[in-house]
């Protein structure tokens, strides 16, 4: 009986059961946000005491370990990466990997709210794509969204971000009766200011103040609507993401669609994520994990942790369950997507 990975087979690679090569690590550096966005958080969250947060370091030798084992992409989340104290280091070290060519991209999604002190820092580190999440172009629906996110701010970090030279992807949560009449207007923004525009399905992760399935909005309804006003051509485009991409003849962009509840892309999974205590989750929607923190901190060495690398990704479970309706009130899992940084 097969008990472990089989090194041999996949020497420097992490390849799972289900034969899927896990080349990209998504890294949560921090679960603290300065925003509250209705869909993500409940007002009141207790997040976790900062003596329990790795290090940067840590974090550094960690990320460090997978792209050792073959990983290609990193990209750094949160929570808002961007809040954690002195995050700077943490991408100057990276970098490394991308001087030495071990690494194809060093990356982060954010909320954009700290881009205008940082985009230029990112862009001399090797940052060269930002994915901003910004759901509403409306700033009191922003307000609304966000609880406690400042309009004016974001756009300035998302225009600082384009004078740096970042490439910007816009992702936003389609929620049913918030933005859903917004998209037309977005598509003209995103498209116009050279942006591709995400869009995504709300994902039932960690309680919230209120009931997701009146805010679920499914994209195939979306992207049937959108099909009166402009012309969507399927293109085979890809960004080492799930999403599935259309090409507008009207304005040349691109628009994503993340469809984890009615097109599961499971079967395509490259990923694990990574959370700011050392606890590697294997899918985004399964509760299955692994502890890295104690064999990253039981040696100097990396062999224990690497050992432990490989036997998660050996556990990588085959696909997430999520379930959003009326009949189903707990979340299909506990914890918030700010935990695993989606
Ligand atoms: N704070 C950063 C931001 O907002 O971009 C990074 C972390 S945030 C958790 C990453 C992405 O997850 C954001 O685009 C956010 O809209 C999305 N997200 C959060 N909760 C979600 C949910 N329940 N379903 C779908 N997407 C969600
Ligand atoms: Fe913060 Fe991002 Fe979650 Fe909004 S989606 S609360 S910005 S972590």
């Amino acid at each position: 009986m097969v008990v472990g990975p089989d090194r041999d087979g996949a020497a420097d690679q992490l390849i799972d059961p289900f034969g899927r090569h896990v080349s990209y690590l998504r890294v949560s550096v921090t679960d603290r946000c300065d925003f509250r966005c209705v869909y993500c958080m409940s007002e009141n969250m207790a997040f976790l005491p900062k003596k329990d947060l790795l290090s940067l370091e840590e974090l550094d030798r960690l990320c460090s370990a997978f792209v050792s084992r073959g990983v290609r992409r990193l990209r750094i989340t949160g929570g808002e990466p961007l809040v954690r104290k002195n995050i700077m280091w943490l991408f100057r070290a990276l970098s490394r990997h991308l001087g030495t060519g071990a690494l194809d991209e060093l990356t982060l999604t954010t909320n954009g709210s700290q881009l205008q002190r940082f985009a230029d820092e990112l862009y001399d580190l090797g940052v060269r794509r930002v994915n901003v999440s910004l759901d509403t172009l409306n700033p009191e629906r922003f307000k609304a969204i966000t609880r406690w996110g400042d309009y004016t701010q974001v756009m300035g970090g998302i225009e600082a971000a384009r004078k740096a030279g970042l490439h910007v992807k816009i992702n936003a949560v389609a929620l049913k009766g918030v933005n859903d009449d917004e998209y037309d207007e977005m598509i003209r923004w995103a498209h116009g200011r050279g942006m591709d525009l995400t869009l995504i399905e709300t994902m039932p992760m960690g309680d919230i103040d209120g009931d997701r399935s009146n805010q679920y909005l499914p994209l195939s309804v979306v992207q049937d609507r959108l099909m009166d006003n402009w012309t969507l051509k399927d293109i085979p485009y890809k960004t080492g993401g799930p999403a599935r991409y259309v090409e507008v003849r009207e304005t040349g962009g691109k628009i994503g669609f993340i469809t984890p509840m009615t097109h599961n892309f499971c079967e395509s999974c490259n990923r694990v994520r990574l959370t700011c205590t050392g606890t590697l989750y294997m899918c985004l929607g399964q509760d299955a994990s692994a502890d890295l923190r104690a064999p990253l901190r039981a040696s100097e060495a990396d062999d224990m942790l690497i050992e432990a690398i490989d036997h998660a990704i050996f556990r990588k479970p085959k696909g997430h369950d999520f379930i959003i309706d009326r009949r189903t009130k707990r979340p299909s899992v506990s914890r918030h997507m700010s935990v695993t940084g989606g």
